[in-house]
C-alpha cells in the first residue's frame, strides 16, 4: 500500500536525502577504529602443526613469493571489486610475474611445478582472495591444463607460452544450462564440415568467458556421439559470452552464459586428445586437488583474520581471545585447518606417486569443502557484526566458499564417485530411472 504524500513532504525527504543519505560512508578504519581490516593483511597464524616442514624448498619458496604478493598487492584493492563485482584486471600482470600459471604442466614457459608446490600456491591466493584463486584455476587447471594434457604439440607450442604469462586468458566450458551435475549427458554439437568444425549449442557458468581469449568448449560429435574438445577464439563469429549477474559469493570472478551460433571451428583447433568424456575426467582429476586446496587457503585466511581480531577487540574490559566460548571456536578451526591440510597434502602425494584414484579426489575435495564450510561460520559468529562486512575478509570468504561447496561436482557427486569406488555400485541414478530404462 503506498501513503498518499503531499509536495511538501516529497521535498522534505529530497532534502534529507541530499544532505544525509548521500554521504559516503566512513572509512572502516575511523568508523570502527578497534580491529585493523583486512585490507592489512593478517600474518598467517594457522600454521599450527608446522606443515611447512613437509614441503621442499622449491615448496616453500612459492608458498611464500605467492604469500608475500597477495598480502601486499593484492588484499588492499580486493573488497572494492568483490563489492562492484568487477574483475580487477590490474592484478592479471602480478599474478603473472609469479609464473605459477601452468602449474604442472612442463615446457612452454609453464612452470612445471611439483603438484605440492601448485597446490600450495592455489591456497595461498585463496587465502586472500577466493575469487582470485578461481580465475586462476579456470584458466591454469583447467584451460592451459587441458591444452597440456590433451592438446597436440603445435597448439601447445601455439597457446601455452602467452597463457602462461597471463598476456592471454583462457577458460573452460563443459556445463550447460540443462546439464550441470551430469555434465557427460551435454547436449552442444560437434559437426565435421570441410576443414573444420560447426559448433551449436548453450553453456552456462562459464568462469572468465566474458573476456577470455581462448575458450576451451566440449560437444558431442555428432557422428561418434562421444564427447570432443575444441579451442574457440573469442572473436569467432556466431560466440555470444554475456556475464551472469548478481551472484553472492565470487563475485569478482566473470562466470558468463555462452551460447554458440554455427561457430566454425578450423581442424587444427580440435583438441586430439579429448575423444570421450574419459579424457576430460583426466583434467577434472587433477584440477579437484586444486579445488581442494582452496578451501584450505580460504580457513587460513578466515582464521588468521580472526586470530588477529580477537586479539584487537575488547569488551567487557577483555580481549575477546580472553573469553572461552571464543577460544573453542578458534580451537575448533585450528583444528580442523590442521586436518584439511593433511588431507590435502596426503591427495598431492597420492597423486605424485601416481596412485591417486577419482575417489581419492572426490573425497579430497568434497571433505574438505565441509569442514571449510563449518570453519567459516565459526569465524563469521566470532567477528560479530563485522563477520558480516567484506573489509573483515570473513564474510566475503563466507560467500565465496558456497560456489566452490558447488562446483567442480558438487558435495553429492563427489561423495558419490567416491561411494561407487568404494561399493562397486553406481548411486547416480534413481531407481525410478534405472527401473524405466529397463522396460
Ligand atoms: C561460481 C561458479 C563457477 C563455475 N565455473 C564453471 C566453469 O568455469 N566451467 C564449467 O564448465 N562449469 C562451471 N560451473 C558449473 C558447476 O560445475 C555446476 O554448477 C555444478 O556442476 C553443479 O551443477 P548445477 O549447478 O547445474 O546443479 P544441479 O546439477 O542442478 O544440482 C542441484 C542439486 O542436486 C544435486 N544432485 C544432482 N544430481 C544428483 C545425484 N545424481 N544424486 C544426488 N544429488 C544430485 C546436486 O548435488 C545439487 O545439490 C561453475 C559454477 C559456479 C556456481
Amino acid at each position: 500500500m503506498r501513503f498518499p504524500s503531499s509536495k511538501a513532504q516529497e521535498d522534505m525527504y529530497k532534502e534529507a536525502k541530499s544532505s544525509y543519505f548521500d554521504l559516503p560512508a566512513l572509512d572502516i578504519s575511523v568508523a570502527f577504529p578497534q580491529a585493523t581490516p583486512a585490507s592489512i593483511f593478517p600474518p598467517c597464524a594457522s600454521d599450527y602443526y608446522q606443515f611447512d616442514d613437509l614441503l621442499t624448498l622449491e615448496e616453500k619458496e612459492t608458498r611464500q613469493k605467492v604469500r608475500k604478493c597477495m598480502e601486499k598487492e593484492v588484499a588492499p584493492i580486493m573488497a572494492k571489486y568483490w563489492e562492484k563485482a568487477e574483475f580487477p584486471f590490474e592484478v592479471v600482470p602480478k599474478l603473472g610475474a609469479l609464473h605459477i600459471a601452468g602449474g604442472t604442466v612442463k615446457g612452454y614457459g609453464c612452470p612445471g611445478l611439483s603438484i605440492t608446490a601448485s597446490a600450495v600456491a592455489t591456497a595461498e591466493v585463496a587465502r586472500v582472495d577466493a575469487s582470485c584463486s578461481t580465475f586462476m584455476l579456470v584458466h591454469s587447471s583447467l584451460a592451459m591444463l587441458t591444452i597440456g594434457i590433451c592438446g597436440s604439440e603445435s597448439q601447445k607450442q601455439k597457446y601455452l607460452p602467452s597463457l602462461a604469462k597471463l598476456n592471454t586468458i583462457g577458460c573452460w566450458g563443459l556445463t550447460e544450462p540443462d546439464n550441470g551435475s551430469d555434465a557427460s549427458a551435454l547436449r552442444t554439437t560437434a559437426t565435421k564440415v570441410n576443414g573444420g568444425w560447426v559448433l551449436e549449442g548453450q553453456k552456462r557458468w562459464i568462469g572468465n568467458s566474458t573476456f577470455a581469449d581462448i575458450l576451451i568448449i566440449f560437444a558431442r560429435n555428432t557422428i561418434t556421439n562421444q564427447i570432443n574438445g575444441f579451442i574457440v577464439k573469442k572473436d569467432a563469429p556466431g560466440l555470444q559470452a554475456t556475464k551472469i549477474e548478481n551472484k553472492i559469493g565470487l563475485r569478482i570472478v566473470q562466470n558468463g552464459d555462452i551460447v554458440l551460433k554455427k561457430v566454425f571451428v578450423p581442424d587444427e583447433d580440435r583438441l586430439s586428445g579429448v575423444n570421450s568424456f574419459q579424457d576430460t575426467n583426466k583434467v577434472l582429476a587433477v584440477s579437484r586437488v586444486m579445488v581442494a586446496w582452496q578451501p584450505i587457503g580460504i580457513v587460513m585466511g578466515v582464521y588468521d583474520m580472526c586470530h588477529r581480531y580477537l586479539k584487537e577487540r575488547k569488551q567487557f574490559g577483555a580481549p575477546l581471545a580472553a573469553f572461552q566460548l571464543n577460544q573453542q571456536k578458534l580451537v575448533q578451526m585450528l583444528g580442523n585447518i590442521q586436518a584439511m591440510i593433511l588431507v590435502g597434502w596426503r591427495l598431492c602425494k597420492l597423486y605424485e606417486s601416481g596412485k591417486m584414484t577419482p575417489g581419492h579426489a572426490s573425497m579430497g575435495k568434497s571433505w574438505i569443502t565441509l569442514r571449510a564450510r563449518e570453519t567459516v561460520s565459526l569465524g563469521r559468529e566470532l567477528l560479530g557484526g563485522n563477520g558480516i562486512l567484506t573489509d573483515f575478509l570473513v564474510a566475503k570468504a563466507f560467500c565465496d566458499l558456497e560456489p566452490i561447496y558447488t562446483y567442480e561436482g558438487t558435495y553429492d557427486i563427489n561423495t558419490l564417485v567416491t561411494g561407487r569406488e568404494i561399493t562397486g555400485i553406481s548411486g547416480f541414478k534413481p531407481a525410478v530411472v534405472r527401473q524405466q530404462s529397463r522396460l
